[in-house]
This record gives structure tokens, C-alpha cells and sequence, in this order.
């Protein structure tokens, strides 16, 4: 039971350090997405989210049938409105989220139905007291990040959702390399190097909620398509180019790109071969792009211009 403790606290770790700075990342660029929409900036659990067999474990913690606030991201409106990780979410704008195995999805459907509009009004429960909580969210690009738990050095987008295993979270230092990381897969979508026919097949769907999946997904013939894809055209060079602005944009620090690449391709060179999704191919080519790139924008940054990647409209 205390394994079961130490994970589920880890994951929880990593689930906010992500949400964190996908908040930022997505927040910073909407001008350059073409879809957006209001970001909770909260993500949601029950008992059952990291699976069955530690559901006791998860009710010692805060857990129940019912969904609770798992992360929170601190420089958001949610926060400021004084909604904190643990509260119980019972209505989402007049909407019951009911409890049980299937809560997550059903809360989901709500949320995505009723987040048109930013306006978000929510019954909460907090120490058997309830409370009312309304606040204006921020907009933001419109790609929920998610949190795998493969345990492997991998990041993807189906073109919409973008999901980050817990490998991805352990091999990163910091939040300025998870940036990167974040910013590489919604340049991917901003650019629609993702067919819009693939883009069900994963993840279409999800949004800003505490989801932990396990797809399958680089073993199958869309991931490798996909990833004979991405390098046949080019478009990890591009996705590269226009991370980095984003990652920057957010406010991240972008000097150690080259070398975040580089040590990816060192240390697991199984995930910088062609048969990953997440295939970040280490060539000298590429490096000479994300050095000249981290230039490009330094340049502007001391300058004091609008960091405008080129060639975009
Ligand atoms: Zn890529």
C-alpha cells in the first residue's frame, strides 16, 4: 500500500507540473492558434483515474466515487476565484457531474457542452461544507494536454489532444524542457501536420481533465504512418522552428533545446529511431536548425520585437 502512495503522489506531481505549463504555453500563443477556448486550468479525478487497483489507496488520499479538483494550476483565474485542489466539483454551470467509474467521461461531455461561453459557475463541496465558485476563464489554444502513464520517453499529438508520458515527465529537467516539449507538439497542430482523417484514432476528445491512458498508440499502423509521415515532409523541422517560438512566447527558456534533443537521442536512442511516434530523429541538420532557431529569436527577444515565427501569417 505505501508503493501505491508514493506512485499515486507522484503522479499527481506530474499531472500539475504539466497542466502548469501547458497553461502557459497555451495561454501565450492564441493569436497563432486557430482554435481556442476557455482553459480550466484544473484537472479532475476520482478514486478509479489510475485504475482499479488503487482505488483503496486513492479514497485514503482525498479520492472518491465522485470528482475532485486533482491540480490546480496557482496562476490562474480558478485559484483566484479560491477553488483549491481537493474540492469536491458537484455542478459545473447548473450541471449535476455525478460519480462512479464513468464520471470523468460524463463530466467531459459537460464541460466541453457548457465551456463555450467563459463564464464557469461551480458548486463545490469542501470539508462538508458547500460553496459556490464563478469566474471568467482565460482563453487559450484550443490542445488538452494529458498525462500517459507508459513509464516511456515519448510526447504526441493526434492533431488535437496532446499527450505526455510519465517517461517524457522523469526525463525532463524542469519546466523550461517540458516547454520545449510542449511547444514542439502544438506547433504540430497548428500547422495541421496531423491529417484531420487520423485525428479520432487516439485521444479526439479529450480535454483539460485528469486522464491516464494507456493507447497502444505508437505500436499501431497509424503511429507509424504517422511518424513516416512527419519526417518525409519535413514537418519535425518546422514543428522545431515554431515550438521554440511558442516556448518562448510562454515565457520559457529556450537555450537548452539543442541539448534536450541531443540528450534524448543519447540516452534512449530507441525513441529517436523511425518507429516512434515521438521519433525525434538526432541529425546534424536539426541541430543546426534549433541552434540557429534559439538565435533567431534571442535576437528579436533583445531587440524588442513581437516574436513572430517567419513565415506564418
Ligand atoms: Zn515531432
Amino acid at each position: 500500500m505505501k508503493e501505491r502512495f508514493i506512485i499515486i503522489e507522484q503522479l499527481l506531481r506530474e499531472e500539475a507540473q504539466l497542466q502548469r505549463v501547458a497553461y502557459k504555453v497555451m495561454t501565450a500563443s492564441t493569436h497563432l492558434c486557430p482554435k481556442t477556448r476557455g482553459a480550466l486550468g484544473f484537472t479532475l479525478a476520482n478514486k478509479f483515474s489510475f485504475g482499479s487497483e488503487y482505488a483503496s489507496a486513492m479514497e485514503q488520499l482525498y479520492f472518491t466515487d465522485g470528482l475532485t479538483v486533482s491540480s490546480i494550476v496557482l496562476d490562474s483565474p480558478a485559484v483566484r476565484a479560491g477553488l483549491r485542489a481537493g474540492d469536491a466539483i458537484l455542478t459545473f454551470n447548473g450541471q449535476k457531474l455525478g460519480s462512479g467509474k464513468d464520471s470523468l467521461d460524463h463530466a467531459r461531455t459537460v464541460i466541453d457542452q457548457r465551456v463555450q461561453n467563459t463564464a464557469v459557475e461551480l458548486q463545490i463541496q469542501r470539508n462538508g461544507t458547500l460553496y459556490d465558485i464563478t469566474f471568467e476563464l482565460e482563453t487559450a489554444c484550443n490542445y488538452p494536454v494529458v498525462l500517459t502513464n507508459k513509464g516511456i520517453i515519448n510526447a504526441f499529438t493526434d492533431g488535437a489532444a496532446i499527450s505526455i508520458d510519465t517517461g517524457m515527465m522523469r526525463f525532463i529537467d524542469g519546466d523550461d524542457e517540458l516547454a520545449i516539449i510542449i511547444g514542439h507538439e502544438v506547433a504540430h497542430n497548428i500547422m495541421g501536420h496531423i491529417p484531420k482523417k487520423f485525428a479520432n484514432f487516439a485521444l479526439g476528445g479529450v480535454i483539460d481533465l485528469a486522464l491516464f491512458l494507456t493507447t497502444g498508440f505508437q505500436s499501431t499502423a497509424f503511429g507509424q504512418m504517422s511518424a513516416q509521415l512527419l519526417h518525409s515532409q519535413g514537418f519535425e523541422l518546422e514543428a522545431d522552428y515554431i515550438g521554440l517560438y511558442l516556448t518562448a512566447l510562454a515565457g520559457y527558456e529556450i537555450n537548452n533545446a539543442a541539448q534536450l534533443w541531443r540528450r534524448m537521442g543519447v540516452f534512449h536512442p530507441q525513441f529517436v529511431t523511425p518507429k516512434t511516434w515521438s521519433t525525434h530523429p538526432s541529425s546534424p541538420e536539426r541541430f543546426a536548425q534549433l541552434e540557429s532557431t534559439i538565435a533567431e529569436i534571442i535576437q528579436k527577444r533583445n531587440a524588442g520585437a513581437v516574436l513572430i515565427p517567419e513565415g506564418i501569417k
